[in-house]
């Protein structure tokens, strides 16, 4: 061979076969076995990615099955309004562990994302495909050195070990949305369709709160009456007291069953 060896000699994942990446090149391919890695500063690993499941129509109707629904506020899908989609690879480290001799498999992103959510994603070993260059134009680069990430992985729990760490691109619909004159991001995953979004216009809780105390101090009160009538009439008063508290109960049961189904209509 002319040329000389690089100061680092990097070698293939899979055949260990050299490799010469050219300079500042991060995505290649090796030239003896094909298989695709990833040049990190420290060490080469296996580049992949997933294919996406859905076409952006599909990934829009997961969107509003999601804002239809009941996590967030009520009627979302018609109060909100979309106004950018972009799809893009979005790139994962993936690391394979063991713990107590269990493997699981742990994601952390591998560039900067508010949608913390990515770690979340469910990647099936079978659904890991060889990184195609023809995607570049759609995937975000990594960010967050090997490293970085797999000290984050180890420090979280001491008798971790990383049996294979692995660069993964994954198909992502990200959806720009306006509610209430505030942008909102919801993140479609291309693959399972699920939706990823660490923020969103949730249900206001407080005026379930509001219904609950009501109730529960309407009752309090209901229960005191035996209480008072017993400690100023003694025992025979106690008793019509607890008829009395057992009968307005009764009555109070079904306006507030309403108020509530009143308050779950609005909110
Ligand atoms: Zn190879």
């Amino acid at each position: 061979m002319a040329s000389p060896l690089p100061s680092t000699v990097l070698t293939c994942t899979q055949c260990g076969g050299e490799l010469h990446p050219d300079e500042g090149q991060i995505f290649l391919t090796c030239p003896y076995c094909s298989a695709t890695v990833y040049v990190d500063k420290s060490r080469v690993v296996f580049h992949w990615y997933v294919a996406p499941t859905l076409d952006e129509a599909q990934a829009r109707a997961a969107l509003h099955r999601w804002m239809s629904g009941n996590e967030t506020v009520k009627d979302l899908d018609k109060k909100s309004q979309v106004v950018e989609v972009q799809f893009q690879y979005f790139p994962l480290w993936y690391f394979r562990v063991k713990e107590n001799s269990r493997e699981s498999i742990r994601l952390q992103p591998a560039a900067a994302t508010a949608q913390t959510e990515v770690t979340h994603l469910q990647i099936p070993a079978g659904d890991l495909r060889r990184y195609e260059p023809s995607l570049d134009p759609q995937a975000v680069s990594p960010t967050v050195p090997l490293e970085a990430a797999l000290e984050w992985v180890s420090q979280k729990q001491e008798k971790i070990a990383v049996v294979e760490s692995a660069l993964v691109h994954v198909p992502l619909y990200v959806f720009r949305y306006i509610f209430q004159g505030k942008p909102f991001t919801a993140v479609v995953d291309g693959s399972s369709a699920r939706v990823l979004a660490n923020i969103y216009p949730a249900k206001d809780e407080l005026p379930y709160r509001i219904v609950g105390g009501v109730a529960a101090g309407v009752y309090l009160c209901l229960a005191m009456i035996p209480v008072f009538m017993g400690i100023t009439g003694g025992g025979e008063d106690a008793t019509a007291g607890f008829f009395v508290c057992t009968g307005l109960g009764i009555l109070i049961a079904p306006l507030l069953l309403v108020w509530a189904l009143w308050v779950a209509a609005k909110v």
